[in-house]
C-alpha cells in the first residue's frame, strides 16, 4: 500500500502522458545543458593544467641546464696576441705563456683580433667565447669619483703649492687656447713629494673639483702584480680608462713603490717593478700634451725616485709640501674648525704654537679629539682645556718622531 502511493500516478490519458513526456524532456534538456557546462570547464582546466605542465617543464629544463653550468669547469681568461689564417690564434693565457690554440666555430672571425679579451677552455685552451670590452676589475676597485667633493678653500696653508698646482694642471684643463696662442706645451702633470699627511691626495681632489674632472686615485703597491706583465696591463688600462673618461686626473699615490730606481742586481720581482714603471713612462709619453687627463704623483721618498720620472716632460713641476709652519697650521685649524661651535677663549694661534711638528691630519685630529672632549664634558663649546687635551692626547697616540726614535732601527 506504502509503496504504490510513492510511485509516481502513471499517467491515465494521453493529455497527461503529453504533460508527462514534456516534462521530462525539459528535465533532459536541463540536465543535457548542465552537463555540456560542466564539460566546457572540465575542459578548460586540462588545457590550463596542459600549459602549466609545459611550464614546469620547460623550468626544470633551465634548471638542470643552469645546474649543468654551475658543475661544469672554470674557463682560463686570456687575450688574442695575434690570428693566424682560420680558426687558429694565439693566446696569452692569465698565468702567463702563449699558446697556439682553434677558436669556436660558433665565434664570428671578425672578433678575432688581437689584444681582444677571452675565454679559454681549462683543457684545450681552445677559444670559446669573446669578452666584451672592460676594464680590470682592480682598476674599478681603484677610487674612481666623477668629481671630487675638496675645494682650495678646504686646504690651509698651502697658497704657493695651490698656485703651481693650478698653473700646471688647471690652466691647460681649462683654457689650453692660451698654450697655443703663445706656443708652448702645458706640462703634463705634476709630482707632489713630502711628508705624510700634508695635504697632497686633498690637492689633488680639490684640483680635479676645480676642473671638473673625473679623479682616479691609484696607490702604487697596487700596481705591482703577482704575474708578469698583470702589472704593466693594469697600468695601460689605466691610462685607457683616463682617456676615455677625459678630462681626468690620474693620481698616483705613493709612486715611489713602482718608481724607485731601477738597479742592476734585480730578483725577478724586481724586474717586474721596472716592468710596471717602464709601461708608466711610456703612457705618460705617449700623450697629447694638450690631451685632458693630466697626473699627479705623489710621494714621500722623492730621494729614491727613478731620475726617469724627474727629467721634464714626465713630471714637469716637481712640488714640495712641506710640514706646516705656525702660519700654515693656523689656517688648517681656522679650515677644520669653521664648522664647530668654539668657545670664546680658544685662541688658534695659541694651539697653532703648540702643535709645532704636526701635519695637517694631525691637526684634524687634534680639532676632532677637542670636539670629542667637548661631547663628553657635556660642554656647550669647545674650550681651550679641550683642545690642550686633545693636543696632549694626539701627541700621544701619533707622535712620529717619538715612533721613530724608538723604533726605527727596528723598520730600517
Ligand atoms: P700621504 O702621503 O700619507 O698619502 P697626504 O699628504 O696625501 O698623505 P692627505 O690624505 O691629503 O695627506 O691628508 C689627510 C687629511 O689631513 C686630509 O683629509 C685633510 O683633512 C687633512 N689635511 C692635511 N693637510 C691639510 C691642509 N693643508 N689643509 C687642510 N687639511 C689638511
Amino acid at each position: 500500500m506504502a509503496e504504490s502511493a510513492r510511485q509516481p500516478q502513471e499517467p491515465q490519458n494521453p493529455e497527461e502522458l503529453y504533460r508527462y513526456l514534456l516534462d521530462r524532456v525539459t528535465n533532459m534538456e536541463t540536465r543535457n545543458l548542465e552537463l555540456r557546462e560542466q564539460l566546457r570547464q572540465i575542459e578548460s582546466d586540462k588545457r590550463y593544467i596542459e600549459t602549466q605542465k609545459i611550464r614546469y617543464e620547460r623550468e626544470v629544463r633551465k634548471l638542470k641546464s643552469e645546474i649543468e653550468q654551475l658543475r661544469s669547469p672554470p674557463l682560463v681568461i686570456g687575450t688574442i696576441t695575434d690570428v693566424i689564417e682560420g680558426n687558429r690564434v694565439i693566446v696569452r693565457s692569465s698565468a702567463g705563456p702563449r699558446f697556439m690554440v682553434r677558436s669556436s666555430m660558433c665565434i664570428d672571425p671578425d672578433k678575432l683580433k688581437p689584444g681582444v679579451r677571452c675565454t679559454l677552455n681549462q683543457q684545450s685552451l681552445a677559444v670559446i667565447d669573446i669578452l666584451p670590452e672592460s676594464y680590470d676589475a682592480q682598476i674599478y676597485g681603484m677610487e674612481v669619483v666623477e668629481t671630487p667633493d675638496e675645494c682650495y678653500s678646504d686646504i690651509g696653508g698651502l697658497d704657493p703649492q695651490i698656485n703651481e698646482i693650478r698653473e700646471a694642471v688647471e690652466l691647460p684643463l681649462k683654457r689650453p687656447e692660451l698654450f697655443e696662442k703663445i706656443g708652448i706645451e702645458p706640462p703634463k702633470g705634476v709630482l707632489l713629494f713630502g711628508p705624510p699627511g700634508t695635504g697632497k691626495t686633498l690637492l689633488a681632489r680639490a684640483v680635479a673639483h676645480e676642473t671638473n674632472a673625473y679623479f682616479l686615485r691609484v696607490v702604487g703597491s697596487e700596481l705591482v702584480q703577482k704575474y708578469i706583465g698583470e702589472g704593466a696591463r693594469l697600468v695601460r688600462e689605466l691610462f685607457d680608462l683616463a682617456k676615455k673618461k677625459s678630462p681626468t686626473i690620474i693620481f698616483i699615490d705613493e709612486i715611489d713603490a713602482v718608481g724607485a730606481s731601477r738597479t742592476e742586481a734585480t730578483t725577478s720581482g724586481d724586474r717586474e717593478v721596472q716592468r710596471t714603471l717602464m709601461q708608466l713612462l711610456a703612457g705618460m709619453d705617449g700623450f697629447e700634451r694638450r690631451g685632458d687627463v693630466k697626473i699627479i704623483g705623489a710621494t714621500n721618498r722623492i730621494d729614491i725616485l727613478d731620475r726617469a720620472l724627474l727629467r721634464p716632460g714626465r713630471f714637469d713641476r716637481i712640488i714640495e709640501i712641506p710640514l706646516p709652519d705656525v702660519e700654515g697650521r693656523l689656517a688648517i685649524l681656522r679650515v677644520h674648525t669653521r664648522g664647530m661651535n668654539l668657545d670664546g677663549g680658544v685662541g688658534l694661534k695659541e694651539i697653532a704654537h703648540l702643535t709645532e711638528g704636526k701635519n695637517g691630519s694631525d691637526l684634524k685630529a687634534i680639532c676632532m679629539e677637542a670636539g670629542m672632549f667637548a661631547i663628553r664634558g657635556e660642554h656647550e663649546a669647545v674650550t681651550r682645556q679641550d683642545f690642550l687635551d686633545a693636543i696632549e692626547k694626539i701627541g700621544l697616540d701619533f707622535d712620529g718622531h717619538k715612533y721613530i726614535s724608538n723604533y726605527g732601527a727596528m723598520f730600517a
